[in-house]
């Protein structure tokens, strides 16, 4: 394991463009539950599952509609989300704080991560790539513009009567976060190509990278990259599209990088 670790340290210096893929385990070592699993959010609330593969048909046929319900304290989208709210509000751990402080020494270029926690942001990534949106945000499906939540008084436009809410450009704001049978936003799409083809080395954390688009990422990185899996257990892209497994925690693996980078 020591090894690896001092492997992937040099590898990380030798490199030109590194890129980090992050999934679902950086985010449950900050707390967050995972979706399906014994204590998962979907399983503990079906209701709520339901409702979130209904969402984007809904918006798309009404989005007023959508609005309307959102908002409503007593409707079962605000439930949803309030389910959800528990995303919103954990803490970074150290595997986020790691990849901030790599990026912060020039030797992590971007990051794309599949988690909408916004917890990269919230240690001091800069350079994040929100692959499924994020949760605290909303999105022009025109443009493609974000809005934070300070930028939109959703409130004051609901008791206006001008609900949906509506970008600049005219086209209508929907919540950031990439809904079940919702394409990812073609922005979001082209820059995470774009970093795929650019890198040289490639740390996919957390994630076994199976749910397409986002497990075609490692394969359309050029075959002399160096790709690193930081996972619990080894994954389908052990073996065969990555070129080792540092198995563990990535609260525990990725703090030893950052610090074995900064030895060298
Ligand atoms: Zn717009």
């Amino acid at each position: 394991m020591e090894d690896l670790i001092q492997r992937a340290a040099e590898d990380l210096i030798k490199a030109r463009y590194r890129i980090a893929l992050t999934g679902a385990g950086i985010s449950t070592e900050s707390g967050i539950p995972d979706f399906r699993g014994p204590d998962g959010i979907w399983t503990k609330n079906p209701e709520a599952e339901m409702k979130a593969y209904e969402l984007y048909n809904q918006f798309k046929a009404d989005p007023k509609g959508y609005w309307e319900e959102r908002l409503d304290p007593q409707g079962s989208i605000s439930r949803l989300f309030s389910i959800l709210g528990v995303i919103g509000e954990a803490q970074p751990n150290p595997g986020h704080h790691a990849l901030a402080e790599l990026e912060k020494m020039g030797i992590l270029n971007c990051i794309i991560t599949q988690n909408v926690d916004g917890l990269h942001q919230k240690a001091g990534s800069k350079n994040v790539i929100e692959y499924h949106g994020g949760i605290n945000k909303f999105r022009c499906m025109v443009c493609n513009r974000r809005f934070g939540k300070d930028e939109l008084n959703l409130e004051k436009i609901k008791m206006e009567g001008k609900l949906p809410p509506y970008c600049q450009c005219g086209g209508v704001i929907k919540d950031d976060g990439v809904f079940f049978g919702e394409p990812i936003p073609s922005d979001v799409l082209g820059r995470s190509q774009k970093e795929a083809w650019k890198c040289d080395l490639m740390l996919i954390c957390g994630t076994s990278a199976v749910v397409y688009p986002f497990a075609s990422l490692p394969e359309m990185a050029n075959p002399a990259t160096t790709i690193i899996e930081i996972n619990a257990e080894p994954t389908p892209l052990t073996g065969r599209i990555s070129d080792y497994l540092i198995q563990g925690k990535t609260g525990e693996i990725l703090p030893k990088i950052a610090e074995r980078v900064k030895k060298i």
